[in-house]
């Protein structure tokens, strides 16, 4: 996907201030943060949105699940946290690569991103 920023962010093409890589997945913050703690969790693997993943991506999303209070721990969320999935143009998707927002930090946290 040559035209998708956060491929080129997993392909170190354009920079993002990661907090986690492994194989699978990187995790960076976000550049226009909403709240103290804001990032984002992402396949490193295309996959354009939540509508798209297909059962063989199971194990990948079970993982990414995972993934999120370990991250979010090590990014001092004590006292819990919020995930959104945008999903397409409809659910306020901006950018076209599947991302999970973890957001934290502050009282009243957005409820849309
Ligand atoms: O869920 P949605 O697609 O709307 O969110 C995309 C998010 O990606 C935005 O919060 C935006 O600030 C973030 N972003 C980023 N780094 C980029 C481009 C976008 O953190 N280089």
């Amino acid at each position: 996907m040559e035209e998708c920023i956060f491929c080129k962010i997993v392909q170190g093409e354009i920079p993002a201030n990661k907090v986690f890589e492994d194989q699978d997945f990187v995790a960076f913050h976000d550049i226009h943060p909403a709240a103290p703690v804001h990032f984002l969790l992402i396949p490193k693997r295309h996959i354009s949105s939540l509508y798209d993943v297909s059962e063989a991506d199971q194990p990948l999303l079970g993982k990414m699940l995972w993934l999120i209070p370990q991250l979010a721990k090590e990014q001092g969320c004590v006292n819990g946290f919020r995930t959104i999935i945008n999903t397409g143009r409809v659910g306020g998707q901006e950018v076209l690569h599947l991302h999970i927002h973890i957001i934290a930090g502050k009282d009243r946290l957005p409820t849309m991103i």
